[in-house]
Order: C-alpha cells, then structure tokens, then sequence
C-alpha cells in the first residue's frame, strides 16, 4: 500500500479543466486531490521531486479492445490494465466485442469484478447495442446502465440497420448515455482491406472507400437530429467526416467524436510494405486525411484522442495482408506519438493536447474523471516531455505485440502513474524517500 499522502513538488501541473497550467506542488490525500500550491510541506507525504516535469490528471482512453472475456490470449482486463498504466492511462473504456459479446448486465459486472482484482486502473465497460453485437435485436441497455455501462457500440462493427439504429438511439436517450458508432456502411466497404483509391489498386488489395465511413455517419446525424440522443462517432478517418462533425456541432447536435492517434501520423503508403500492422479499421487514409484530422483536434472539432487499442496473436497478423485481423496496439506509445504529431508541429500546446486526452474523453463518457480540482479522485500522471526512447514491442505490458511503430525513436513519456492516490507504474528519473 502507498502512503496516504503524496506531495509532488515542483511540477508544471496543467489541468485543462479549471485552466490551471503553473509551477507548484499537488498534494494528494486519502485517493483524492487535496490542494495544488507553492512549497507545501507535508511532513507524512510520499515525496515525488517532479522538477522539469508535468503533472497533469491521468490520461483517459475511452476506446481499447481488452479481449476478456474469450481471447484471453491475446489481452486480459489485467494486462490491458498494466499496458494502460504503463502508458500513463488512469482511466479506459473498453468495448464489447469480445466473445461473447457484453450485451447484459452480467457481462458488465464481470468487467468491473475483473478490472477490480487488477487493481491497476479504472475500465469502465460500453455495452452492445444489439444483442450478441449481431446488429438486429437490442441489447437490454437499460439493465446494462444500472450495472455501470458508460455508452454504447457494437464496435467492430457500425450498427447497420437504419431501423435498428433509430430506436436504439430513441430507447437510449433516457439514460442520457451515447451511443459510439463504428461508422462503416457494410455493403460500401465489403472485402476492403485498406484505403479505397490508387494505392489500393496499385497494390491489388481491395478498398475501403472513404464513403462507407462517411455514409453511416451523414445517415446516423439525420437520426440524431430526429431523436435528439447522444451520438460519438468513432475513429473518424476522412477529411468528409471531420467536415460532418464540425457541421453537426455548429448545428448544435448533441455529437461528439474521436481520432485515433494512428490516423495522425501513417498514411495508407505505408500499406505498401504489405506489413499487416499497417492494417487497421478504419484504413490508415491520404496525407490529406491525416491533415484534416489534425486540424479537427486542435480546432476542438475532435473530443479525444483514443488508442483503439487492438492487440491480436502474432500468428494471426503473420497472415497475408489480404486475410490477417485489423487492429494494432497503442496504450503504451500513444502519448509520444500525439506529442510527435500535434505538439512538434505547433498545432497544439500541451495544456490542449492534454485536454483531448482527459476531460476531452471524459465528458463524451460523462466520467467524473479528468481534472485536478480539489476533492476529485486522485489520478494523476507525470509526463517527462523531453525524454527521449526507443519504441521496444519487446518491453510492453500489453499480450500482443502488433505496433507498427516498434523501433522508432520518439520523445516524451509517462513516468508516473497514479490511481486513486496509489503510484501504479513508474520509471525512470522519480525518486521517492
Ligand atoms: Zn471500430
Ligand atoms: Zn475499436
């Protein structure tokens, strides 16, 4: 057990939240947030010397895939939970496709019994909406909200059916819950397994066309605008769908969304290696894409920054191009790669960028998480924005290893993590009496 209080001292503490971004100390008591200030001793405290770093609340992934319950094999709540706090994550959402799928209340409160005995992080568990994720019949959300589901996706997936989509979304706006939507029109994007477009003809793989992403999601806003629920749109992908989002909000639409931090940084050239980590879904799109979705979260278009954290086998991503899973791993790498992709180039400060990655997820969820104010639960993570590593697939917590950027060189680092008052992961240059 850690100490009951912990003094960081002498940290840039930013929290987006109450616009706090100064040099100070943070005190933490009892699993909460006690007061931010200058020198403040406190002579029972853990001491953490956190001079040249910046403290800020602990990051929030409201998009991983966790494999538990059925492909054990490749994640677990619990090593999914040690990847996130490895990453600097206090806090994930984690999604239903699992086997079988949480479609009820009891699949919701094996992930919290799960989440729980790790001990590591906070998982808050979305429900399917339909039953069995099988896209017809829906899911009892309403149970599901009682055992603490935080949203709803058949993630995987978009809910394809118009019908079923528009009562899931009548049926889910009196729990005042969202529902996230893998926005993908099967019947545009069948037997696609990268960018629709030149490349993909090129190379002789069939496309996903933009248009099935943006096609669900133009569909799915006119039922939002009919029924007035709570909509997020997934991993959007294309410089049409950032459009839409932007559109929707300014129309006032209860609409929020998400990027993935791959999408910012790769684009469907690196599909030309026909190495299968480069396989994701939504596909990694043009240099015009990437450029719309960095626009779309320093402009605020964008809520949150999310991992889409897909671990799979080593043996299934060997496959071809053409047949292996889509997904890749991103818990652990995330937070230098958005630093890489927004922060170096200037688009964003990190009091906003660590806005995308706190409060930002936390009101789409509606998560009493993400901000440092006095009382709030104390979950706080120490980044180093300057140390320089070495991407090692080799040294993550994660099961699986499929990250298309292991090998690479980057900056920045969580070195602390910490939940509920409780150091969950460390490393490197903190020392503590
Ligand atoms: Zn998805
Ligand atoms: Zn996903």
């Amino acid at each position: 057990m850690a100490n009951r209080k912990t003094l960081i001292k002498s940290a840039r503490i930013i929290d987006p939240a109450s616009e706090v971004d100064r040099v100070g100390d943070l005190l933490l008591a009892d699993g909460k947030v006690a007061r931010i200030g200058d020198h403040i001793t406190e002579y029972d405290a853990q001491v953490i010397e956190a001079d040249g770093l910046i403290v800020c609340p602990g990051l929030i992934d409201i998009h991983v895939h966790f494999r538990e319950p059925g492909d054990e094999n490749e994640e677990t709540i619990a090593t999914g939970s040690a990847a996130a706090v490895a990453g600097g994550f206090t806090s994930v959402a984690c999604m239903p496709n699992t086997s079988p799928a949480l479609d009820d209340e009891a699949a919701i409160e094996f992930v919290y019994r799960q989440a729980s005995r790790a001990g590591l992080c906070n998982v808050y568990p979305i429900g399917a909406v339909t039953k069995g994720r099988e896209g017809k019949e829906l899911a009892e959300m309403g149970q599901m909200v009682r055992a603490g589901a935080v949203g709803f996706s058949d993630d995987g997936s978009g809910v394809a059916s118009t019908g079923t989509m528009l009562r899931a979304l009548q049926y889910i706006r009196m729990f005042n819950r969202p529902i996230l939507q893998h926005c993908e029109d099967p019947d545009a994007s069948a037997g696609g397994v990268m960018n629709g477009g030149e490349m993909a003809a090129r190379l002789g793989l069939p496309g996903i066309d933009p248009i099935a992403e943006e096609l669900m999601l133009q569909r799915d806003l006119t039922l939002v605008r009919e029924t007035g629920a709570r909509y997020h749109a997934c991993h959007i992908s294309t410089v049409r769908a950032v459009e839409l989002v932007r559109q929707a909000k300014a129309a006032g639409l209860p609409v929020t969304a998400e990027v993935c931090v791959h999408h910012l940084l790769l684009t469907e050239d690196e599909c030309a290696t026909y190495d299968t980590n480069f396989k994701v879904n939504p596909p990694l799109r043009t240099r015009d894409d990437v450029v719309a979705c960095l626009n779309g979260v320093a402009d605020g278009t964008i809520d949150a920054l999310v991992t889409d954290h897909a671990p799979h086998g080593i043996q299934e991503k060997e496959l071809e191009f053409l047949y292996a899973p889509f997904g890749i791993i991103g818990l652990e790498t995330a937070l230098p790669l958005v630093a890489k992709a927004l922060i170096a180039p200037g688009l964003l400060a990190w009091p906003a960028l660590i806005e995308r990655l706190t409060v930002g997820p936390a009101r789409v969820l509606s998560l009493n998480k993400g901000t440092l104010s006095p009382g709030a639960d104390a979950d706080v993570t120490l980044i180093d924005p300057n140390l320089q590593w070495t991407i090692d697939a080799g040294q993550f917590k994660s099961k699986s290893k499929n990250c298309p950027f292991d090998g690479r060189p980057v900056t920045g680092r969580a070195v602390t993590t910490i939940v509920g008052g409780e150091v969950k992961h460390q490393f490197g240059r903190v020392t503590a009496p």
